[in-house]
């Protein structure tokens, strides 16, 4: 085995194939597991009921050690955000955003991203690299090691959103690994209502999510014409609405208490009338929808301006009151540290780049 494998790449049974592979049994693979995902400690010499032999073949076959942390910024109102620093000096960033009832990670899949919405920076970064399963749970480990996270109890990140930098269905192979091993009930346990993917459409992938994740499902819809769509979501072009929509409305197993969140990004003059606002209800009648506006955060050269409040404020009222359909407003934050939406900033690309990543997915 080649020592450069990490060991948070492997899922439960890929460890267990390891694991046999050695000839060792089968109970190590757990024991291992839950130093690795309950306990977090950070090397394997900490393992101690991992005799002296295994351990050494572990040092010697596989990689343990965290995501490098380049900076660390909290914000007065608490937000976190963590810029790592990959193998290959790429960067990417990771925000934690406590709330009174839950605490949410926004993690990245991808270095950059190729899909190129017109008002997202991420989009614009001209490196894109897929994430292995080992940076997108590293992601994890690092903020739990930072914010003292491995009580079992009262645990402090409760959700988990694919809403940083890249489109995670792009990326599903190693999404998919990673979210199996948070699903781990022997290890980070999280359950599948809460972490969310957030995709820009991608309609074959989503197809075949719910049998394969049924993890909560958010989509950056932004748009309720397919003129305006294949302006900021240029996937649109390849996957209209219509055909997004179908894919949604038979996605099963959503109800009233488990809805598809449709994002909507408010860009002034763009896509935020209320005859929008109408149109965005008839669209979602079919489906189980709940909607997230998202005020437009600027980045340098973008050509966008955010909404007014009350444009706001009237297309949420429109879509809730009138539309029957619940519509929060996500609030920014972190600005001051720059991790709101679309304020996410890597220079790894030598350019500086600033990105998404805002939370609030119930
Ligand atoms: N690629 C995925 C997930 C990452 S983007 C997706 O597009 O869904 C996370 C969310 O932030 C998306 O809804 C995206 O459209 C939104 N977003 C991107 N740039 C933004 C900006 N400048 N202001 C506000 N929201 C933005
Ligand atoms: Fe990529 Fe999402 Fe940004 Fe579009 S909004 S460019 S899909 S990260």
């Amino acid at each position: 085995m080649k020592k450069n494998i990490s060991i948070n790449s492997f899922t439960k049974d890929e460890l267990n194939t390891y694991i046999f592979d050695l000839g060792e049994k089968k109970y190590r693979t757990r024991q291992l597991w839950k130093w690795l995902y309950v306990n977090g400690v950070k090397s394997f010499n900490e393992m101690t009921d991992i005799g002296i032999n295994l351990r050494e073949k572990l040092n010697s076959d596989l990689l343990y050690n965290r995501l490098e942390i380049d900076k660390h910024q909290i914000s007065k109102d608490g937000t976190q955000k963590w810029l790592f620093k990959l193998e290959d000096e790429r960067k990417i960033e990771t925000v934690f955003i406590p709330e009174s009832d839950r605490g949410t990670l926004c993690i990245s899949s991808q270095v950059g991203c190729t899909l190129s919405c017109s008002f997202c920076h991420t989009g614009t970064m001209p490196l894109v690299r897929n994430l292995s399963t080992n940076e997108i749970i590293g992601q994890i480990l690092a903020a739990k090691d930072s914010l003292l996270d491995w009580e079992i109890k009262n645990r402090k990140i409760t959700n988990i959103v694919f809403m940083g930098m890249g489109e995670p269905l792009y990326n599903y192979q190693e999404v998919t690994k990673a979210i199996n091993i948070l699903l781990d009930n022997e290890g980070l346990c999280y359950s599948r209502r809460k972490i969310t993917l957030s995709t820009s459409g991608v309609v074959p992938i989503i197809q075949k999510l719910k049998h394969e994740l049924d993890v909560s499902l958010a989509i950056s819809l932004h748009a309720v014409s397919d003129d305006v769509r294949n302006e900021l979501v240029p996937i649109n072009k390849k996957w209209p609405i219509k055909q997004l929509l179908s894919a949604l409305e038979v996605y099963p197993g959503v109800n009233n208490s488990r809805r598809i969140t449709f994002e909507y990004v408010m860009l002034d003059g763009v896509n935020d009338s209320i005859n929008d606002a109408k149109k965005l209800v008839k669209l979602l009648e079919p489906i189980h929808a709940k909607v997230n506006l998202i005020p437009f955060n600027p980045w340098p050269g973008s050509i966008y301006r955010c909404s007014s409040e009350k444009t706001i404020k009237d297309f949420a009222d429109e879509v809730c009151y009138n539309g029957g359909i619940t519509a929060t407003v996500r609030h920014a934050r972190g600005q001051d540290i720059l991790a709101a939406c679309g304020q996410l900033k890597s220079n790894s690309s030598r350019i500086s780049r600033e990105k998404i990543a805002d939370i609030n997915v119930a």
